[in-house]
């Protein structure tokens, strides 16, 4: 399996973000730097529901260093949704899932045709 890489300070962001929306779901895009995931951009709206679709009514910031997205699941599966996959492979890109409770373990990471990745998270 294929490694994606994530900064801890950001995956605690991560975790900390989707426990703060829940029970709806946060989204964001996320940065890379040397191909590690250093940042994230949360989404303007602060209103979206439990739909994933809400991604596809974002304007796409143009930067180059924005590798993949995030959203967190208020349920503990951690499946990408047929409204992910769809977007997934129009934006290309790593995907990270949060599913509930949130934890370092309820992070899953997806290609854009929804094969899984492995994380690795780096100090
Ligand atoms: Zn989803």
């Amino acid at each position: 399996m294929e490694t994606v890489k994530i900064r801890r300070e950001l995956l605690e962001y991560l975790l900390e973000l989707a426990r703060d929306f829940y029970p709806n779901e946060f989204a964001g895009f996320l940065r890379a730097k040397d191909g590690v995931f250093e940042e994230v951009l949360i989404a303007p709206d602060p209103h979206f529901g439990r739909s994933s679709a809400f991604f596809n009514t974002w304007m796409l910031p143009h930067d180059e260093s924005i590798k993949g997205t995030v959203h967190s699941h208020p349920g503990p599966n951690p499946r990408p949704s047929g409204a992910d996959l769809h977007f997934f492979s129009k934006f290309g890109g790593v995907h990270l899932i949060i599913a509930y409770p949130f934890v370092e373990g309820s992070v899953r990471a997806y290609r854009n045709d929804g094969s899984e990745l492995r994380v690795e998270v780096v100090e």
